[in-house]
């Protein structure tokens, strides 16, 4: 046996039921949910025929709660509670959002995740997104239900290459609280690349470039045998279509002669500029047209070509995004065998051909940008309810042990935990230990223990050749790769010098069921010593802190007691001290017993003469302990 096997999903479900799943692409400024109908993946409208719902949800006064278009409508009236671009907020911490300021929210700085405070009360953004997600679920299951499918399988969730843990796990809990069964989290860019069917097409490198409302994300992909592994990931978290509106914005303000307008002629004049940036992706010129609160109108044209003109450096921004991006992979232009573009913002004619001229290609554009990510993830969402989606049929496997490496003192870093689903990828810097050091022992192993003495050795190879520097200047990445098959390889290379070197292994070579059984085991037994340990030494500050007080008693009134009195607790006191610090926990568990009851009386005693002291006008703090 090699791999833990998980029942095909589905297999048990009667035949005539179809399992049907979701993809969401749950974006910071509109969010989609998509599925795969009869081998076709198609994003799903609302009852207008929308598909893009606006991430924006709006609390009212009276518990009504409006999420989408509705809600962008009070953008401009009640921005307090009108929560817009929520992701930014997910999983971070006040001091984490270093623009909050400029943000109209009357924040609360809660330990761990930053709430904020509307009219409804106190509102996480996990709270916030459930809101969007529940919206969507609810949209798929009035496209979907039917008498052959009574509820929706499960959903992948699309989130960005560079969300760490915590904002992970808070798009893992806004989605459980808006009832979706979540199948797995999906990077935007692969996403993107599976709508394209790269994971289908030639190995190479594929960089993803994504503009949208609020954020530009450039992803640089490697893909090799139906695994994706980003290879680097930038970009600018405060660059996207938004700052174009600006742009645009501040060029009518020049245009109409106004100075400084009050916030809700901003926001009017902004969603105004909007719109005609859209229309310029499409048409030679648009009109802006306004009536601001003092009664003044608004009435500016603008050609594409002005409006190019005026945006070229932002356009300028993104591809030095790109080309650090490409410097951190290590790669050059030449190395990239596609590129695909995703977002809104890259409908903008003058974005496409910045991209062409720097990549030399041009850009995948046949999926609408606006939707290959939730594409994307509908497809992996289907996969994943093991529907066949064409022969591409993704193995759902795990990993029985974890993988790791070992490192000094005999440790073991894990670098693929157990139960990771494959096909899985991932690498780690370590760097070497002494000055000058030019070969480096890969020792990988598999199990839960934390020391390499007590796993499983898979492999041992040297990486040879690292160009003496001093400790710790080196930086060797180590790729562990499992693919579909469970077949480990192991690569390491030296960033500095590009030295590289790599072993196969099969990773559960030789481990039966009952090896696999017994090292989970002895896993959780070595849980059980580290608990056990804790209660020992509980135990032993306690009982420590009954030694003192005992002492400290005999001490101050050995003459409330007789001499057999005394000498019997002296006696208990001594087997105590005798075994405390020991480490047998039954025994210093009896001997404390023992002891804390055979002085009993004694403190009773302790106790009436302090009464009466205090009653003879002492004061209770004055008192011997
Ligand atoms: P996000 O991923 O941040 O939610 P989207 O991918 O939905 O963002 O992109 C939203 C941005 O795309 C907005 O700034 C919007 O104005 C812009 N956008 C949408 N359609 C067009 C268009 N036709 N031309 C130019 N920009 C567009
Ligand atoms: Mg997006």
């Amino acid at each position: 046996m090699a791999l833990l096997q998980i029942a095909e999903p589905g297999e048990d479900a009667s035949p005539h039921q179809r399992r049907v799943a979701i993809g969401i692409d749950l974006g910071t400024t509109h969010s989609l949910v998509a599925t795969v109908r009869s081998s076709v993946p198609e994003v799903l409208a609302d009852d207008d025929g929308h598909v893009l719902l606006p991430s924006i949800v709006h609390y009212l006064p009276n518990n009504d709660v409006r999420i989408g278009a509705t809600a962008q409508a009070a953008q401009a009236d009640d921005p307090k509670n009108t929560i817009v671009s929520v992701k930014r907020l997910m999983g971070r911490s006040l001091k984490d959002i270093a623009y909050a300021e400029n943000l109209p929210y009357d924040f609360v700085d809660a330990p761990g995740m930053v709430q904020v405070r509307t009219v409804q009360g106190v509102k996480s953004p996990v709270e916030v997104s459930a809101q969007i997600l529940a919206t969507l679920r609810q949209r798929a299951e009035d496209a979907l239900l039917s008498g052959s499918v009574r509820e929706i399988a499960g959903a992948v969730i699309t989130v960005p290459a560079y969300f760490d843990d915590a904002q992970r796990q808070a798009t893992k809990d806004a989605a459980k609280l808006a009832g979706l069964e979540v199948l797995r989290l999906l990077n935007e860019p692969t996403a993107a690349a599976l709508a394209y069917g790269l994971d289908n097409a030639a190995e190479g490198i594929y960089a993803v470039y994504d503009l949208g409302g609020g954020t530009f994300d450039i992803s640089i992909l490697k893909l090799t045998r139906g695994v994706f592994e980003v290879l680097a990931t930038g970009g600018d978290s405060a660059l996207g279509g938004d700052d174009f509106d600006h742009r645009l914005f501040c060029w009518v303000l020049e245009q109409a002669q106004l100075s400084l307008l009050n916030p809700h002629d901003t926001r009017l004049l902004m969603i105004k500029a909007r719109a005609a940036k859209e229309a310029l992706s499409t048409r030679p010129s648009a009109t802006i047209q306004a009536r601001l609160s003092d009664g003044t109108w608004v009435n500016v044209t603008i050609t594409a070509e002005t409006f190019a003109a005026i945006t070229r450096h932002l356009v300028q921004k993104t591809m030095v995004a790109t080309r650090k991006a490409l410097r951190d992979a290590k790669l050059g232009i030449e190395d990239v065998q596609g590129v695909v573009l995703v977002g809104g913002s890259t409908r903008m004619p003058t974005v496409r051909q910045a991209v062409e001229e720097f990549f030399k290609r041009a850009p995948h554009v046949d999926i609408d940008p606006d939707q290959v990510v939730a594409i994307g993830a509908a497809i992996q969402a289907n996969q994943l309810v093991g529907n066949r989606h064409g022969d591409d049929w993704l193995l759902l496997d795990v990993i029985p042990l974890s993988l790791g490496l070992e490192t000094m003192g005999g440790l073991v870093e894990k670098i693929i935990p157990r139960n990771s689903t494959i096909p899985t990828a991932r690498a780690q810097e370590f760097t070497t230990y002494k000055d000058g050091q030019t070969a480096m022992a890969i020792h990988v192993v598999q199990g839960e223990r934390e020391l390499v003495s007590d796993c499983r050795s898979l492999a041992r190879f040297e990486l040879r050749g690292i160009p003496p520097m001093t400790a710790g200047a080196a930086r060797i990445r180590v790729t562990f790769q499992v693919d579909a098959d469970g077949l480990l390889s192991v690569s390491a290379r030296e960033t500095v010098s590009g030295v590289e070197a790599s072993i196969d292994v099969k990773p559960s070579y030789g481990l039966d069921d009952e090896a696999i059984a017994r090292m989970l085991h002895e896993g959780a037994a070595a849980a059980r010593d580290d608990m056990n340990a804790r209660n020992l030494r509980e135990q032993q500050v306690d009982a420590r802190r009954l030694i003192d007080a005992t002492q400290t008693a005999l001490s101050h009134d050995a003459d409330l007691l007789d001499e057999a009195e005394r000498a019997r607790i002296e006696t208990l006191l001594a087997s105590l001290t005798q075994c405390v610090e020991g480490t047998d926990l039954n025994r210093i568990k009896q001997a404390s017993t023992a002891l804390a009851s055979g002085t009993e009386e004694f403190a009773a005693r302790r106790m009436n003469r302090s009464i009466q002291q205090a009653l003879a006008g002492r004061r209770v703090d004055e008192l011997a302990p």
